[in-house]
């Protein structure tokens, strides 16, 4: 199974993504953790992206899809879970190409639907640890020991430099005007399940689940 994971900035995609791997041994192809592996390995394309993510603005259409080509082809045919991708309408016509190429389909696009203010919220707390990558919130998804990573047991967090409310505005707004108009690519398709992402993330599982699982009420 192949599955869209839609959503603004701090809508949760990541959290549910992280679970859905370990759940169902798909992969989550986030292109923005694939970028930010790019800036801290120092590569060229690190560093083409380096202000541009800063600024809290897309990156081409061109690096991204080259990125994801790249991991459809290592995921040994294991189901991919897109992560932040596609976020601009050439980038959802150019996935349908990599699929098809690779005899693949997409067969669901989760909507997380979240209000402005609890993005906001949520992204200004968020933190991972960092050496495995687990992600937190201060108050949403506090560490079950202060200080120290459940997964890990590592005591390093870090915040992203583009978590800051400034940019989380200029996330939004891109968001607004190039991913939420390629909602009726899929629509038209009838791929898009909308999800309450408001709810707390044990609910929001549950309601992803049903829909990957075709028991929605
Ligand atoms: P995205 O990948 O869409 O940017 P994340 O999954 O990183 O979003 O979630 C943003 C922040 O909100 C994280 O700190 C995460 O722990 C927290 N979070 C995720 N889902 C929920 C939820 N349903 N309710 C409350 N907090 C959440
Ligand atoms: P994310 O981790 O998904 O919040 O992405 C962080 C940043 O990486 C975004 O603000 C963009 O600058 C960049 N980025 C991630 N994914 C994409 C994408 N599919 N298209 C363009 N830019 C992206």
């Amino acid at each position: 199974m192949n599955i869209i994971l839609l959503g603004p900035p701090g809508a949760g995609k990541g959290t549910q993504a992280a679970r859905l791997q370990a759940t169902r041994g798909m992969i989550q192809m986030s292109t923005g953790d694939m970028l930010r592996e790019a800036r801290a390995s120092g590569s060229p394309i690190g560093l083409k992206v380096k202000a541009v993510m800063d600024a809290g603005e897309l990156v081409s259409d061109a690096i991204v899809t080259a990125l994801i080509g790249e991991r459809l082809d290592s995921s040994g045919g294991h189901g991919a879970i897109f992560d932040g991708f596609p976020r601009t309408r050439p980038q959802a016509e150019a996935l349908d190409i990599l699929l098809s190429e690779r005899g693949r389909t997409l067969d669901h696009v989760i909507e997380l639907v979240v209000d402005e203010d609890e993005l906001v919220r949520r992204i200004t707390g968020r933190f991972s640890c960092a050496r495995c990558g687990a992600g937190y919130h201060d108050t949403f998804r506090p560490t079950k020991v202060a200080g120290t990573c459940d997964a890990c047991g590592s005591t390093e967090f870090i915040r992203r430099p583009d978590d800051n409310e400034q940019t989380v505005r200029t996330r939004m707004s891109e968001y607004r005007a190039k991913t939420q108009p390629i909602l009726p690519y899929y629509q038209e398709r009838g791929l898009v399940r909308q999800v309450d992402g408001m709810a707390g993330i044990d609910e929001v599982a549950a309601q992803i689940d049903a829909a990957l699982d075709g028991t929605s009420r």
